[in-house]
């Protein structure tokens, strides 16, 4: 699949800025630098990648980020957030024009991009959302193209506009915008002729028809398969007739991913719709988002870093921060923890955000046991049977009071022990992590 090659590089650089408690300068320049590596080979053009490297860099090396609780995870957010941006940010919907009002959109590309395809699956959207597209036969120079494009028109139950291959372009086009006034259609897509690679012959044809015809949208039709060349056809296409949007074709394929990263930051224009198969339904609208998520392997995970920042509650952290600092973590600090905990979706759903247990990290296929919410409430139960002063004083549980708390909370005194045995460790953990101070002040990451 498209982007499998990229995306593997980057989930096992993650997975090593994952599995650190903490971060060096260098750790971040280190992993920074595979980034590049890895965008460089997936065809990224490399003045896209060295702007981007630096904007991440920028924002990973600051305080907050270092000396945060997980800044791995801060690494990664950084690099997906600087991803999303680099492809537009937002979903670019294409205009059209109200009510009946006909909207000329005028398709371009290269000879076996897809153009004619992509033409047809088109239509199907536009149909769908209650549109009534008109097709128009302009490549006058394939009698091949016109009636493939028939054929797709007919599947899509679209009619074509075709005067066969005698006419010229400008005049197929203007007949066909007449048809469309005549018969109520509101939505005219040109398809035009192709080149197997650009030349003046083909620009100057688009220009001429974009100077006879209002053209509202002309799309460019690229191949993703073709990489950083989909990415120069862009951008010469964009300054020779300009465009208002690419769709990008042949996702579906072993495609390194460059264009998909690269075309909106060279060429300013964005992916409106992507290609995932040869059926005219694979077209899908384009979210850089989803692509980047996609890209960094991340699934749900980013959305549940958000939701930690969200849940945390501000004061509590700041509260917990200072208890750390004087050594004054107890069973109390514990249950409010473990509230937390609770209030983000309980163990489960955070799992994942984990240092090392990422998705992408080493317990990659790990499930979360069933039994790990009833552990919790088992915990919960040991921690209310101690007394107020236990709880205050963790140090004082001796093997009388253990017993005491087992029974009280139901419990075998071995589970007793591993909860006392794990606090201790959590709470050395939490004294070798020096930025948690800052952090937790600075309201970040207090996992
Ligand atoms: P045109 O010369 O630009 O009009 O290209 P066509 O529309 O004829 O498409 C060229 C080839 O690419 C055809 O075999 C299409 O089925 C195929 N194609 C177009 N879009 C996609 C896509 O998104 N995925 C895949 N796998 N094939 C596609």
């Amino acid at each position: 699949m498209a982007f499998d090659s990229l995306s593997d590089k980057l989930q096992n650089i993650f997975k090593n800025l994952r599995g650190k408690g903490r971060l060096t300068e260098a750790d971040v320049k280190t992993a920074l630098k595979e980034v590049k590596m890895a965008l460089l080979e997936a065809d990224v053009n490399f003045k896209v990648v060295k702007q981007f490297i630096k904007s991440v860099e920028e924002r990973a090396i600051g305080q907050d980020v270092m000396q945060s609780l997980t800044p791995g995870q801060m690494v990664i957010k950084i690099v997906n957030e600087e991803m999303v941006s680099l492809m537009g940010s937002e979903t670019t919907e294409i205009a059209l024009k109200s009510g009946n009002e006909i909207t000329v959109i005028m398709m371009a590309g290269l000879q076996g991009a897809g153009k004619t395809t992509t033409t047809a699956k088109l239509a199907g959207k536009f149909k769908s959302k209650g549109r009534k597209p008109l097709l128009a036969a302009c490549d006058i120079y394939r009698p091949a193209a016109i009636e493939q494009l028939r054929i797709n028109g007919e599947k899509q139950g679209v009619e074509v506009f075709s005067m066969g291959t005698n006419n010229n372009p400008v005049d197929i086009a203007k007949a066909a915008i007449q048809h469309a006034k005549n018969n109520n259609f509101n939505v005219v897509i040109l398809d035009t002729a192709g080149r197997l690679h650009v030349d003046e012959d083909m620009m100057a044809e688009l220009q001429h028809i974009k100077q006879e015809i209002a053209v509202d949208q002309t799309i460019l039709v690229v191949d993703s398969m073709t990489g950083q060349d989909a990415v120069n056809v862009a951008a010469t296409f964009n300054e020779k007739i300009g465009i208002d949007g690419v769709i990008l074709t042949k996702l579906d394929g072993d495609t390194r991913g460059g264009a998909a990263l690269s075309i909106k930051a060279v060429t300013g224009k964005p992916i409106l719709y992507v290609g995932m198969g040869e059926k005219l339904s694979d077209l899908e609208q384009f979210y850089p988002d989803r692509m980047a998520s996609r890209i960094l392997g991340m699934g749900d995970v980013l959305t549940l870093i958000e939701k930690a920042e969200a849940q945390i509650d501000e004061e509590q952290a700041k509260k917990m921060g200072e208890k750390l600092k004087k050594a004054e973590f107890d069973f109390n600090d514990f249950l409010d923890y473990m509230g937390q905990i609770k209030n983000m979706g309980g163990i489960g759903s955070i799992l994942n955000m984990l240092p090392g247990m990422g998705l992408g990290g080493q317990m990659k296929n790990m499930t979360v046991p069933d039994d790990a919410e009833d552990n919790l409430r088992r915990t919960e139960a040991i921690i209310y049977s101690m007394t107020a002063k236990e709880r205050a004083n963790p140090d004082i549980l001796n093997p009388s009071r253990k017993n005491r708390i087992a029974k009280g909370a139901g419990v075998d005194i071995s589970e007793v022990n591993r909860l006392v045995k794990q606090f201790d460790q959590m709470k050395k953990m939490m004294k070798q992590m020096p930025g948690i101070m800052k952090g937790a002040k600075k309201g970040r990451f207090r996992l």
